[in-house]
């Protein structure tokens, strides 16, 4: 929120706080640790699967996800972060990663290399909506893209990820949904069977869904309005329509699932909210989550890489919103503690200071964690600093030790004090394993 100036007297103006904007988060330092323990757990079952990392620009050309994500999409049409830049160009922050990577994976040819085409990614994603619990207009995705393959193995294998991801950070309470949407040879049919079927209750559908009606049929049935589940209770399922290359496909997936033992529940009204989903759509989750309830989602999308200018090249991926699984990660586990200080380096006097400011830069490079007051405390208050910290050990150079080439150590365990050489110290350290 912005405050405006506010004049105090003698001229002074208060300036007031300035906080971030709304529907973004600061994540701090305790916070931060969980956010490593996520990205860490993320990391290892993407190499564990062959992925490689990628990191795409925060903003791209607005055409991009235009064309990628679909014009008629509640993403682009109303949810952009779009401006012009100095330049003129139009520019958007990106709403989602999937345009990003596909474009990357076309501009430096890597769909001309070995196939499938592998990669992973965590990162911020923007969408102007309304903040509430688990929704913000700065969040964050981890996902991953398997580009070049038609094999219905990817799809399962892509459902498995973010399943496991999730149980390795100890979240167990989710459920996996999966539909088949069809390609551009069964969907359009499906699509008229659909309008035809509510012609006349499409005064009835809410606003939003009249424009569905319209510009995007398939949306009809994401509708959380209960008027508008009721009016399209016994519309037609979309896995009733498939054609028979989808129908096989689908079928393979979810034997794959089976296989794997990991249970899933077939959602016909499953669609997804971006446009270039084909065939298999999945989504994760969590009665542990509010309104909000997913946790992550995906699908094919085998006509994106030609929408997007590219040769025709089928492609499958997944996105994970990862405030939603730390949220319910807090749940189920205790944050991580910190990891303990190795040492405090208490000083006094500005022989000894020099020392132990000398001492810490070398024992942090070679790996210690080291603290040192800069706070000019007491040395009774650096000890209980060190205290705060969980420092194992003080090291104390007073005028004396610093004139004596000494240091008196303390282990903070026992209240032992004793004195030694500085290089002892940190032998003895080194040998603990830091
Ligand atoms: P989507 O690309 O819309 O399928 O999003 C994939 C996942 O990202 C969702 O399942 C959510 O977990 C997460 N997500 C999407 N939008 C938001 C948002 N506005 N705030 C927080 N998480 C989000």
């Amino acid at each position: 929120m912005w405050v405006p100036p506010v004049p105090i007297g003698n001229g002074v103006v208060f300036l007031g706080i300035i906080t971030a904007p709304r529907g973004t988060a600061d994540i701090l330092p305790a916070d931060a640790r969980r956010w490593h323990e996520l990205e860490e757990a993320a990391r290892a079952v993407f190499d564990a699967y062959g992925y490689g990392e990628i990191r795409t620009p925060i903003f791209e050309h607005t055409e991009l996800f235009q064309r990628g994500i679909g014009e008629a999409t509640d993403v682009v049409d109303k949810e952009m972060y779009t401006f012009m830049d100095r330049g003129d160009r139009s520019l958007t922050l990106r709403p989602e990663g999937t345009a990003g990577v596909v474009r990357a994976v076309l501009e430096h040819n890597m769909d001309k290399g070995a196939l499938p085409v592998k990669l992973y990614y965590m990162g911020p994603m923007f969408r102007y909506e309304r903040p509430q619990a688990g929704r913000a207009r700065q969040f964050h995705q981890v996902g991953a893209e398997c580009l070049g393959t038609m094999d219905p193995a990817a799809d399962a294998e892509m459902i498995r990820m973010p399943a496991t991801l999730l149980k390795r950070v100890g979240v167990t309470n989710f459920e996996v949904l999966i539909n088949s949407i069809g390609c551009p040879r069964c969907r359009p049919a499906y699509v008229e069977r659909l309008r035809a079927h509510l012609a006349d209750r499409r005064e009835q559908l809410c606003a939003s869904c009249r424009e569905r009606y319209d510009r995007n049929p398939l949306r009809l049935l994401d509708c959380k309005r209960e008027s508008c589940r009721r009016l399209t209770e016994d519309v037609p399922q979309l896995v009733d329509s498939l054609c028979d290359g989808c129908a096989s496909h689908f079928q393979q997936v979810r034997a794959y699932l089976d296989d794997f033992g990991l249970p899933y529940r077939l959602a016909p009204r499953l669609v997804r909210g971006l446009d270039y989903y084909t065939k298999t759509v999945f989504e994760l989750v969590s009665s542990d989550l509010g309104a909000q309830d997913a946790l992550g989602g995906g699908g094919r999308y085998d006509g994106l890489v030609e929408t997007l200018g590219g040769p025709p090249m089928p492609g499958v991926g997944f996105a994970a919103g990862m405030e939603r699984i730390l949220l319910v990660m807090a749940k189920y586990r205790p944050a991580p503690a910190p990891k303990p200080v190795d040492a405090m380096i208490a000083h006094h006097g500005a022989a000894g200071r020099r020392i132990a400011v000398r001492l810490a830069g070398e024992w942090r490079d070679a790996g210690l964690r080291v603290e040192i007051d800069y706070m000019d405390r007491s040395l009774r208050a650096q000890m209980k600093q060190a205290d705060r910290l969980g420092a194992r050990l003080v090291v104390i150079i007073g005028e004396d030790e610093a004139s004596r080439g000494v240091v008196r150590v303390r282990d903070m365990a026992t209240g032992e004090e004793r004195e030694m050489r500085a290089e002892e110290v940190f032998q003895s350290l080194m040998q603990k394993g830091g």
